[in-house]
């Protein structure tokens, strides 16, 4: 038997002997059980790496995702590693053994979580003797597919936004092999979906200029799905958040970032198509996008002096609608001047 996660046959033997005397199994089990981790270990290895986050999209993919994410992770996919599971291990306790015996696989999938530090720093967050990113460069080297689960390993996310200097995976790894999912947390459908493409060895998502899979991102896809949308293109906004009578305007105003934003929440929703930011009456952060964490305003502030595209474009839409409201208003009162024998008007 090929050494299972670094331990010897004798010494997995004797693990597994622990194990059945402690349920109170007979020595024939012993065999059973070792036949069923072999078993297990032939299916797809998946690598989870977590980087600088926290940990809210692993979070958001097993709570969300229900059975789904239980039947992949138990049926589908042998995970040879995984943090959110190792954080509990001993410190050094192997794992960056661990790290040097997948890279000799060539055919696994690395799902990354979290923002990595920029080599300056690189050095201050290791795992045993080896910096996160030199762990990350290493295990994707060897992988067929690397999945950027989230927006801190897509674009750095809020990582990037602090004090580290934290980049997304697509600064560290080969273009070719990165699929980004951003969204804060990671939705878990895209994940799925992604990881059960690899599974039945499906051509690659098609992908947009930041690596997302244009299925599930594509330009205004948010704001364009938007049920306020139709408040916006008459200018009516929410400006204050206590007017509860407005409370289903528009949140432009009030720092909604959908014009911007690329994923469908709008039309796919979340926690199994309940709700979503927008329709929950708060604004969009466009957590979908590169930019996402690095501005000046913070969440739910009103608009800053700076302006942006968005808001010019806001502006020209509100702008174009109060024209055509008092061009409307023009004409009436011409049609009933008219009525009136008075064309002066
Ligand atoms: Fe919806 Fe925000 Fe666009 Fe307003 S600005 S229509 S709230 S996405």
């Amino acid at each position: 038997m090929k050494n299972l996660y670094m331990l010897s046959r004798r010494h997995f033997l004797k693990t597994l002997g622990t194990v059945a005397v402690l349920c109170s199994l007979d020595s024939s089990a012993v065999i059973r059980l070792a036949q069923a981790i072999e078993e297990a270990s032939k299916k797809p290895p998946v690598i989870w790496l977590s980087g600088l986050g926290c940990g809210g999209c692993t979070d958001s993919f097993l709570d969300s995702s229900g059975e789904k994410a239980t039947r992949l992770i138990l049926d589908s996919i042998s995970l040879r590693y995984f943090d959110s599971l190792y954080g509990f291990a001993e410190e050094n306790s192997g794992r960056e053994e661990l790290f040097i015996e997948f890279t000799k696989d060539n055919d696994y999938l690395l799902v990354v979580e979290g923002a990595f530090p920029d080599e300056e720093v690189a050095a201050d967050f290791k795992i045993g003797e080896r910096s996160l990113t030199e762990i990350l460069r290493e295990l994707s080297a060897g992988a067929s597919l690397v999945i950027a689960s989230g927006a801190c390993s897509s674009f750095g996310g809020i990582p990037a936004a602090g004090a580290v200097p934290a980049k997304g995976v697509l600064s560290f790894v080969d273009r070719e092999k990165v699929i980004n999912l951003p969204t804060c947390p990671v939705h878990n459908e895209h994940l799925l979906a992604v990881i059960s493409n690899w599974l039945l060895k499906n051509e690659n998502f098609e992908l947009d200029e930041y690596n997302r899979p244009k299925l599930f991102f594509s330009v205004g896809a948010l704001h364009n799905n938007c049920p306020r949308k139709k408040f916006y293109e008459t200018g009516r906004f929410l400006r204050d958040w206590n007017e509860v009578e407005e409370k289903d305007y528009c949140l432009y105003m009030l720092g909604c970032r959908g014009i911007e934003a690329s994923a469908d929440c709008a039309t796919r929703k979340w926690n199994e198509g309940s709700n979503w930011c927008v329709e929950c009456g708060a604004g969009c952060q466009a957590c979908s996008e590169p930019e996402f964490f690095v501005r000046e305003e913070g969440f739910f502030e009103g608009r800053g002096s700076k302006a942006t595209a968005a808001a010019a474009y806001a502006a020209a839409a509100v702008a174009g609608a109060a024209a055509y409201h008092k061009l409307k208003n023009h004409l009436n009162k011409k049609r009933i001047a008219e009525k009136k024998g008075d064309p002066s008007d």
